[in-house]
């Protein structure tokens, strides 16, 4: 992760707010929290307060970044622990500066400016005198201005455009010397278009070793391999059918290696038939019929040398995540954070 995190800094040029919502893509939020404390992060961006907690519960005190809304009765805990919330309305603004004044201090906010997500901050109508209101809020510090991109791994004008929308809308708003941290790009704004004007970048996957864009995948390191043993191998006669609905039946005495893993682990059900593959023993095996929810079978027919608890990669080092994704017909950030809580993360340095 660290090599990626140096990748993310040298192509963004800025400062970073490490994404580690979703309990660090399903990588493990303590582990990656503590792990990555040391690297002079700006901001860990989460998903909510559960997750805020669980960083600070785990002894890390790198800043805090909310990239969701907040519910009202969260706030004082949000302004009592120095969290950073992004403001998508006035209304939630004038509550954390009444709970912050009730407590004395000012609270450090980000502005959030909807250029095209759709899905939060302000709309992009009367902003100046929105953040008019804003300064007049003397419990609460506008230190940062933001704004997602939807689609800049999946079309590159509108991405341009709203590159120049966002550095326009913060001219208007006074200048970059108005905020402390502007921020729009997420891993694939990062490393394919220049927002060097913003000073913090928000990368996510590429952190967990995988480009959204082509072109940038050979330039990061594998973060996770999920892997699990072979429990019985068998050989089953001609005209045998393997798995549930028994999609697949065998045209040929076929060896079949059964692997501890399932979706019931995360690993998609949803391979099932559209011809994925796994790793043992330094090549790739086909598996057979569809993925139960703790069991998947594999053809190893023909390498006798295969036997009962050899280590099978679903994927990782050997075998892209992002092919598991495409057979599945899913993206790699569901893959990630589809992983369950059964499967044992192990770490290594
Ligand atoms: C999840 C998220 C990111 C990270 O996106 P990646 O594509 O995984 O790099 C960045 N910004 C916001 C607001 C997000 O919600």
């Amino acid at each position: 992760m660290r090599g990626n995190l140096a990748i993310a800094r040298k192509k963004s040029g800025c400062d970073l707010m490490a994404i580690v919502k979703a309990g660090a893509y399903g990588h493990g939020l303590e582990d990656v929290a503590r792990a990555l404390e040391s690297e002079k992060i700006a901001f860990f961006g989460v998903a909510n307060v559960g997750e805020a907690r669980r960083i600070r519960d785990a002894g890390v005190a790198t800043r805090i970044y909310l990239l969701g809304a907040t519910w009202a009765e969260e706030r004082a805990e949000i302004v009592a622990r120095d969290w950073t919330p992004c403001l998508s309305s006035l209304e939630e603004a004038g509550h954390f500066d009444r709970l912050a004044g009730e407590m004395n201090k000012v609270l450090r906010v980000h502005l959030s400016i909807d250029t095209g997500m759709g899905r939060g901050g302000f709309v992009p109508e009367h902003l100046p005198e929105t953040l008019a209101e804003l300064k007049k809020l003397k419990h609460l510090e506008i230190e940062g201005v933001g704004s997602h991109l939807p689609s800049a791994d999946e079309d590159e004008d509108f991405t341009k455009r709203q590159f120049d929308r966002f550095r326009a809308i913060i001219a208007e708003l006074g200048g970059p010397e108005v905020f402390r941290w502007r921020h729009l790009a997420n891993s694939a704004g990062l490393l394919g278009y220049d927002g060097k004007w913003c000073n913090l970048a928000r990368p996510g996957l590429m952190l967990y070793g995988v480009s959204p864009l082509p072109g940038f995948q050979d330039e990061l390191s594998t973060v996770m391999s999920l892997k699990s043993r072979i429990t019985l191998v068998r050989t089953l006669p001609a005209g045998h059918g393997v798995s549930y609905g028994r999609q697949f039946v065998t045209q040929r005495p076929t060896r079949v290696a059964t692997v501890g893993v399932g979706y019931g682990d995360g690993y998609p059900r949803a391979v099932s038939g559209a011809g994925a593959e796994v790793w043992i023993r330094g090549r790739r095996f086909p598996i057979l019929g569809r993925v139960t929810m703790d069991q998947t079978m594999v053809d190893v027919t023909g390498c006798e040398e295969i036997e009962e608890g050899d280590e099978v990669e679903m994927f990782g080092a050997n075998l892209p995540v992002s092919e598991v994704a495409a057979k599945a017909g899913i993206i790699v950030w569901e893959v990630f954070t589809g992983i369950t809580p059964r499967v044992k993360r192990c770490y290594f340095e």
